[in-house]
């Protein structure tokens, strides 16, 4: 029997998705203090589930920090459930880079501050500090969608983490959600019952039919994360994908610019330009003929991103390293 056959309620699936959850609780190190769960959505719909979480009124301040669309799209949605404030915008640097965190004026009143953990169009990721509420009854939010499980983190600096799973942990269709258990408690009246995490917490998400295909495949995944000796090992070839990969555009002589701040540059999503804009589309087309796909960056930035999650092998980064180099002494 395949797991698309399989009730979710029987002891076979039951097996799959709480397998999933320890080896997950495992990778990262979770307290007990903290729920795991397996949602559908998208993290898009967990843009609206924190304000309609955290918040009981509209008229409830909340903080953002906006360092790339998602981040901007997150606090566009909240507005709909709460007040959201936007206290750092890198908008003005075309979403460069990350704020010194006392550079961030907080509301001393906000329920919450949300940052997005690597912002995947822009390539501007957090380092291993995070930023801390002021209000020392407000909780850290970070949609980890695009990093979840490259490093290792320490969970218990955050209120709720969120991530599709699409990237670096099993195929669309997965949210998963990691709350502490005490902000589990009353959601605004309005929430759907989908969106309030009481209902998800309380039936161990088997509230309605969840994917259970695809988080078998979470768990698979996982599974291969711990063989591969836990996130502090997958972060090491994450460092040295990137490495060489920055490295060939910083050494390019100009050729090729990478415009991310260096310090907080993503391990998971390098954007880059080339210095003649026409030679970009042609680049696209060198790259497909050596079956290198995916390069064009994103429709609202241009220029080219690879995306180097950690399902990407070395030797593929290698590849389009070489690729970049010739690239450059034939056109350059
Ligand atoms: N946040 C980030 C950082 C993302 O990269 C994405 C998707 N690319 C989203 C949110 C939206 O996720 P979803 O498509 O799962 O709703």
């Amino acid at each position: 029997m395949s797991v698309n056959e399989m009730s979710h309620r029987g002891k076979a699936f039951l097996s799959i998705i709480q397998k999933a959850e320890a080896d997950l609780r495992s990778l990262l190190n979770i307290p007990e203090s903290y729920a795991v769960l397996f949602l559908q959505g998208g993290a898009t719909s967990q843009f609206a589930a924190v304000p309609l979480n955290l918040c009981t009124t509209n008229a409830n301040v909340v903080d953002y920090i906006v360092t790339g669309s998602w981040s901007d799209k997150a606090a566009k949605e909240a507005a709909k459930y709460c007040s959201p404030k936007v206290v750092w915008s890198g908008k003005g640097d075309k979403y460069t880079r990350i704020p010194s965190f006392d550079e961030v004026q907080q509301s001393p009143n906000a329920k919450y501050l949300h940052i997005c953990a690597n912002e995947t169009i822009h390539g501007v990721e957090f380092k291993d500090e995070y930023p801390k509420p002021v209000n020392s009854d407000a909780v850290l939010v970070a949609d980890m969608s695009s990093n979840f499980c490259s490093k290792p983190i320490d969970v218990s600096k955050f209120g709720i983490i969120y991530a599709g799973a699409q990237k670096n942990v099993g195929p669309s269709g997965v949210t998963i959600v990691i709350v502490r258990k005490d902000l589990v408690k009353n959601a605004q009246p309005i929430t759907p019952v989908m969106l309030d995490y009481k209902t998800h917490v309380e039936n161990k998400s088997l509230y309605n039919t969840p994917p259970c295909y695809n988080i078998y495949m979470c768990g698979l995944v996982f599974e291969d994360l711990l063989a591969q000796g836990g996130l502090g090992e997958v972060e090491k070839t994450n460092i040295k994908k990137a490495g060489i990969l920055y490295e060939a555009i910083d050494k390019s002589g100009g050729f090729y610019k990478c415009p991310v701040e260096k310090s907080v540059r993503s391990l998971m999503n390098v954007p880059f330009t080339i210095a003649k804009p026409d030679l970009e589309g042609v680049f696209i087309e060198e790259a497909k003929k050596e079956k290198m796909v995916e390069l064009k960056g994103h429709r609202s930035v241009g220029g080219m991103r690879a995306s180097i999650y950690n399902a990407m092998p070395l030797a593929g980064v290698e590849k389009l390293v070489a690729f970049m180099k010739d690239f450059q002494q034939k056109h350059g």
